[in-house]
């Protein structure tokens, strides 16, 4: 009840100075726990004055942290994303202050990006005042996201104005690229400044937002009301505002997704183009089947309501980034319409939709942290995202948003390239968790030797070794989905967190059924030296990862959509559809011959380069074809010879013999 910052925050509530305020409690509280040092000594009436004492400082104890709670006054934060089409945003923020030395800190470390990625350049216009008096602010020299200023005496309030530069470039996640003439994603933790301080959970925040004309929006934010395209919202914590990002746009559908029931769930959908909002009943069926499967899996929910904001454009980032009761799902114009643009995407929204448990509910205590300055730890990614990427592709079969077959196809994919991790002999899976904050940005050549972001596919790969695992165990009465409902389930409500340490997620498993999981998970994670994958839980569930001469569906598609063209598994190289060499694999042909990424395959046994012609020669090697390949390196072009002889290689999954546990685990629970 009475911790250090008790003192602290009276001070800050009651625009009191900390240095006045912190011996006034002190005193009171002293007072209060002793009574008879400060009262008179008179044995005839000790009692009445101890009494009286005790009392009147309890009361003035209540009165003065009563006060502090009903005089915080809200910051008020207002946007004009007017201008969003031309990707610039204008706010004005007032801020309750007491006069003396006051930090402001531009939002850093953004929740679900696991990196300090707030788009600080892209912060302009930063002026600072307090009635109507201009106020000096400095950068700290140091942490680039903070601001020192000095709120002069009287004063309980700063007022803040702030552009924020919207980036057309699609690089990085919501820092990216967010507007287009037709549409924006607003994340507000671009837009605002926040006081040194308090937690975010308790620093309230009453937002306003003007949109362009005639825009439409859809956010998980409570609305207060809607005057024309001005709209209040209710006062919320400043996690709570954050964590609720606003789709605006001119090309607008709200779908339903489980029409008359509660909690409401819904996608939010801005395009480009009209044309572009057309979901087919079929789609939206099975959508609405996600939403059955993935409460049935959890069997709770932990919000209010569920938005999906999808924004379909060419011009803006593509990814998703996971919110408590809203995700950011950011993907191609023709999703809804174009088969393989909506094959690839598949498993965006059911992955966004699983962190709101495993990640946003329930968090590892080095990502549960109290506001966006303290830096976040990511030891566990291989559980927040490698769970969450398992349960994606499980959802996604389950909702029939994708067929067994093809889901099976992009499993074999997403095996057969980590088990060509040359990176896997020096660094572990742990290692990429932990090192997360830096490998989101590492660029895509020499990956195999460097590793990326392995925690989600591999991690998705080890999880699914454990659903196996626990179906042999339980003899098939048990799985990873009564986990789930153990763990992440709990009673439903509003959004909460509870953070978890590597510990209680062993005693959560553990529960389910006994088993040494500490070394089963330690052996997977932290080993380095193995030149293979984790394959035991393809192997468990009934298949196992072979090599045929056509690539899949799967392939294709992704071809299509990255733009790219992937030999990987024959001479070892991934290349663009210009013939630039991505990334080569070390151990294999392509890389032997002394190819290197970033150099330009030019042609191939003097024939010019183009994806089917270098597939044509690959395959003719098994007859007895060379493989010369003309590649230019800068201003130099060279022919590297090849020695390969094998023809054309691509993954698929093929049945082993045993009990096929994969398939079961991809049949829907209702
Ligand atoms: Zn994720």
């Amino acid at each position: 009840m009475f911790d250090s910052q008790f003192p602290i925050l009276i001070g800050w509530e009651l625009g009191i100075e900390h240095w006045r305020i912190r011996p006034i409690s002190i005193f009171l509280f002293a007072v209060f726990c002793f009574p008879n040092t400060y009262s008179p000594r008179h044995e005839s009436v000790a009692n009445f004055p101890t009494m009286s004492i005790r009392v009147l400082c309890l009361f003035l104890l209540v009165l003065v942290s009563t006060t502090s709670v009903f005089g915080q006054q809200p910051i008020l934060l207002r946007v004009d994303a007017t201008e969003a089409p031309r990707k610039i945003y204008h706010a004005e923020l007032t801020i309750p202050a007491i006069p003396g030395p006051m930090n402001l800190f531009y939002p850093k470390w953004i929740p679900g990006e696991h990196a300090p990625t707030g788009p600080i350049t892209d912060l302009a216009g930063l002026k600072i005042s307090s009635g109507g008096r201009p106020l000096e602010w400095r950068r700290d020299s140091v942490e680039m996201f903070a601001f020192h200023i000095v709120v002069p005496t009287g004063a309980s309030s700063v007022d803040i104005k702030l552009d924020f530069l919207s980036t057309p470039d699609a690089a990085g996640f919501s820092s990216g690229a967010s507007a287009t003439s037709e549409l924006a994603i607003l994340s507000w933790n671009q837009l605002l400044l926040y006081p040194e301080g308090r937690a975010s959970d308790d620093l309230e925040v009453s937002a306003e937002l003007r949109l362009p004309a005639e825009w439409k929006f859809g956010t998980a934010l409570p609305v207060s009301k809607v005057n024309d395209r001005d709209v209040q919202f209710q006062t919320v914590s400043l996690t709570t505002l954050v964590d609720s990002p606003v789709l605006a746009g001119r090309h607008f559908r709200r779908i339903e997704l489980s029409p008359g029931a509660r909690p409401a769930h819904y996608i939010d959908v801005a395009a480009d183009s009209e044309e572009a909002l057309n979901a087919s009943p079929e789609q939206i069926e099975k959508y609405r089947r996600l939403i059955k499967e993935t409460q049935a899996l959890f069997n709770a929910t932990h919000y209010r309501e569920y938005h999906f904001l999808l924004a379909l454009s060419n011009q803006i980032a593509h990814f998703g980034l996971e919110h408590h009761e809203s995700s950011d799902n950011q993907t191609r114009e023709d999703y809804f319409t174009d088969a393989a643009s909506n094959l690839v995407g598949a498993s965006l929204l059911p992955h966004e939709y699983v962190h709101s448990w495993n990640g946003k509910y329930r968090r590892p205590d080095g990502l549960a942290t109290r506001d966006f300055e303290q830096p976040m730890k990511g030891d566990l990614l291989w559980v927040y995202e490698g769970l969450t990427e398992y349960f994606a592709w499980v959802l996604a079969a389950r909702s029939g948003l994708i067929t067994p077959e093809l889901n099976r196809q992009f499993l074999a994919l997403d095996a057969s390239v980590l088990d060509l991790r040359a990176g896997r002999i020096w660094r572990s899976l742990a290692d990429t968790a932990v090192a997360a904050q830096l490998l989101y940005d590492a660029r895509p050549d020499w990956e195999s030797m460097r590793r990326g972001v392995d925690f989600y596919d591999e991690g998705s790969l080890i999880w699914l070794e454990a659903d196996t695992m626990i179906r042999k165990l339980t003899q098939g009465k048990k799985s990873l989905d009564d986990f789930c409902r153990s763990f992440y389930g709990g009673p439903s409500g509003p959004a909460q967190v509870k953070p978890y340490s590597f510990d209680s997620l062993m005693e959560g498993l553990n529960t389910v059924v006994a088993y040494d999981w500490k070394s089963f998970f330690e052996a997977r994670i932290y080993r380095t030296g193995t030149d293979r994958a984790p394959l035991g839980g393809i192997e468990a569930g009934g298949y196992r990862v072979a090599l045929v001469d056509k690539p899949s569906e799967a392939q294709r598609a992704s071809e299509q959509i990255q733009q790219n063209l992937s030999v990987a598994f024959s001479i070892g190289l991934t290349l663009n559809a210009d013939g630039l060499i991505i990334d080569v694999l070390p151990e294999m042909p392509a890389a032997k011959s002394g190819i290197g990424p970033g150099m330009k395959l030019v042609s191939v046994n003097n024939r010019k380069y183009s994806g089917e012609v270098l597939r044509e020669e690959i395959r003719k090697t098994k007859s007895g074809g060379q493989l010369d390949l003309r590649v230019a390196n800068g201003k130099s072009v060279g022919t590297y010879k090849v020695d390969y002889h094998d023809g054309e290689k691509y993954p698929i999954l093929e049945r082993n013999g045993q009990p096929a546990l994969l398939d079961d685990i991809l049949k829907p629970l209702r």
